[in-house]
């Protein structure tokens, strides 16, 4: 068996992390631990409502998320934070556990869509628009790529950190009012990585057979990851 996805126990100030034994092949969700805010330059509460100053009984406390420093009051709040990898919940400042409860959500539904995958209607940017293929495309395992089955082609994986945009190209109105994308265009750094020459593959749900609406949920899972790629790629 390949070695690439073996994971490890490691120990870090925050806490126990289970992070892989290859640095170079993580997961593109996985945020890196910030600096701690040095306890000497510290002397009250980073929370700018509240600013209660350090002694004896007010202790410091590092939000494991921003890595700043606050009173226990400021940080009570303990959450998981599977970005960072840690094993138990860390505690949160106000600001990050609002953050990671909404990216929590995202590993909780949206990264199984997106490994379950679905079947689409591929076309790349040099096809002609009549002559799509239905494949199934889903993320990899360990995240770091989408693939591709079809029932007769073969098409090369796109690593998720050569993504460039996300665009939704075709959508619909539920009955609340929302709409849905029925349809995303991935743009890719493709070939040599120099010249920065970009492919663009569009997707869309098949929409008279029984995968439109799984077909939906992943594209809208495939937006969300995305952002949260590109976010901590540019704080
Ligand atoms: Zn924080
Ligand atoms: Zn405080």
């Amino acid at each position: 068996m390949a070695s690439t996805g073996e994971k490890k126990l490691v120990r870090s100030k925050s806490g126990l992390r289970m992070v892989t034994v290859d640095d170079r092949v993580h997961s593109p969700f996985i945020l890196s631990e910030p600096e701690w805010t040095p306890d000497s330059t510290c002397k009250v509460c980073q929370n700018p409502e509240c600013q209660a100053k350090f002694d004896l009984f007010n202790r410091k406390h590092h939000c494991r998320r921003c890595g700043k420093c606050f009173c226990t009051k400021c940080t009570s709040g303990l959450m998981i934070l599977p970005r960072m990898c840690f094993v138990d919940p860390v505690r949160h400042c106000e600001i990050c556990i609002n953050i990671t409860k909404k990216e929590n959500e995202f590993f909780d539904r949206h990264l199984k869509a997106l490994l379950n995958g679905s079947v689409f209607n591929i076309l790349d940017s040099n096809s002609n628009p009549e002559q799509g293929e239905l494949f199934t495309c889903r993320l990899s395992q360990d995240h770091r790529k989408l693939e591709f089955v079809g029932e007769q082609s073969k098409r090369e994986s796109i690593p998720v950190d050569k993504m460039e945009s996300v665009q939704i190209v075709a959508s619909e109105t539920d009955q609340q009012g929302n709409r849905l994308g029925t349809g995303i265009a991935i743009r890719y750094l493709a070939g040599i990585p120099s010249t920065g020459e970009t492919e663009i593959v569009k997707m869309t749900v098949d929409e008279g057979g029984l995968a439109k609406k799984t077909g939906m949920a992943w594209i809208a899972a495939m937006q969300k990851a995305f952002k949260m790629v590109y976010e901590s790629k540019n704080p």
